[in-house]
């Protein structure tokens, strides 16, 4: 079996961090394809399109994409087709990428970066799965309006109960590898469309016996979130609310550098990329902090090609560069010793 990595670097800062992940994977000696593709600005560059027929093709026949970031400053002003951004929102399209997997984890030695208390969130360690293809997001009828001389807005929350098993699976799923506690998050006091949410959990929950399901409102969930994080292990939402309780969650631990993503399609073949964008501000200088991407790199061998032992081996390698006090710019703190971008990637390599 080939196993096919496509390696997206896309603007900024993605090249560099992607070319530290890169090692990262080709050190594991798994016997991986990788190939390198324009997107995002990149690629409006080079081609002027965003997402172009020869990466859409690569795409295609990739098992995973792992992606950098894309966007900047110079392509702000182009017309919307020739954005970096629509390259992105094309990809997850054209490759139906409906299941959102987002850890936020707080390595002991960063607690201090977190604006909560130390004993609040040292240890933290959830996983959020958020619905990304269907919801308000994307329902139909939705628009601006006017009506009697007055103007009104509307948008449609739909869910159909396919949608919700099929990402139900995936969080039951997650669960199973990881605590086997899943905190289903929806509004049922409220809206008929999260009513049959938490119906179709329910039905799905038998056959994951080893799972606890529970529900929570989700007013009250993003509440305990801030209150008591690490109650939690893995939560499922829709789009919307995945939305902003992910980025919620992802704050919890005050480290963007530091926050890996997985995007799925059923087949488990997924896009996996930083949590970050393309941070211009420091592209090119050797400071951006590899680490999210690494991560990701990690997630991409869990979820797609199923090297559980190989994940683990990665993050415990993260975790002992960080042990070892090597630091990036954005993590940095008295005593650390402060690196850059390859300097960090060579400190986990050498801890693989
Ligand atoms: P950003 O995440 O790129 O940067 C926010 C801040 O965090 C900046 O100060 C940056 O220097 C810092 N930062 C981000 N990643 C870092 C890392 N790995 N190491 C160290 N510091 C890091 O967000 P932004 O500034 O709002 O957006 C910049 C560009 O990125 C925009 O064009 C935006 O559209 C794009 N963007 C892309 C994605 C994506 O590709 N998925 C996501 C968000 C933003």
């Amino acid at each position: 079996m080939t196993k096919k990595i496509l390696v997206l670097p896309g603007d900024g800062i993605g090249p560099e961090i992607t070319a530290e992940a890169a090692r990262v994977l080709e050190a594991l000696e798994l016997g991986f394809e990788m190939e390198t593709a324009l997107l995002g600005g990149a690629a409006v560059d080079a081609t002027g399109d965003p997402y172009p027929e020869a990466t859409r093709k690569l795409a295609r026949e990739a098992d995973a994409v792992l992606l950098g970031a894309v966007g900047g400053p110079k392509w702000d002003a182009n017309p919307r087709e020739q954005r970096p951004e629509k390259g992105l929102l094309g990809i997850r399209q054209h490759l139906n990428l409906f299941a959102n997997l987002r850890p936020a984890l707080l390595y002991p030695e960063l607690a201090d970066a977190s604006t909560l208390k130390p004993e609040v969130v040292s240890g933290l360690d959830i996983l959020i799965v958020r619905e990304l293809t269907g919801d308000i997001y994307f329902g139909q009828p939705r628009g601006i309006e006017a009506h009697n001389g007055e103007r009104f807005g509307f948008n449609t929350m739909r869910y159909t109960e396919t949608e919700i098993r099929r990402i139900g699976r995936v969080a039951f799923q997650a669960a199973q590898r990881r605590n086997k506690k899943l905190c289903s998050v929806d509004k049922m006091n409220v809206l008929e469309t999260t009513q049959l949410w938490r119906d179709v959990m329910e039905e799905i929950a038998p056959e994951y016996p080893d799972v606890t399901l529970i529900h929570m409102l989700v007013d009250n969930a993003a509440m305990q979130l801030v209150r008591a994080p690490r109650q939690f292990d893995v939560l499922v939402t829709g789009n919307m609310f995945g939305d902003i309780l992910s980025d919620e969650a992802s704050m919890l631990t005050g480290s963007i550098g530091m926050l890996p993503s997985a995007s799925l399609d059923e087949n488990n073949k997924g896009l996996y990329e930083p949590s970050h964008g393309s941070a211009p501000d420091i592209a090119g200088q050797d400071v951006a902090n590899p680490l999210a991407t690494i991560l990701s790199a990690a997630m991409l061998l869990r979820y797609t090609f199923q090297e559980e032992e190989a994940a683990r081996r990665v993050e415990a390698a993260v975790k002992k560069a960080l042990a070892q006090g090597f630091r990036t710019a954005d993590i940095h703190a008295p005593g650390a010793t402060k690196v850059g971008t390859r300097q960090m990637g060579d400190a986990v390599l050498k801890a693989l």
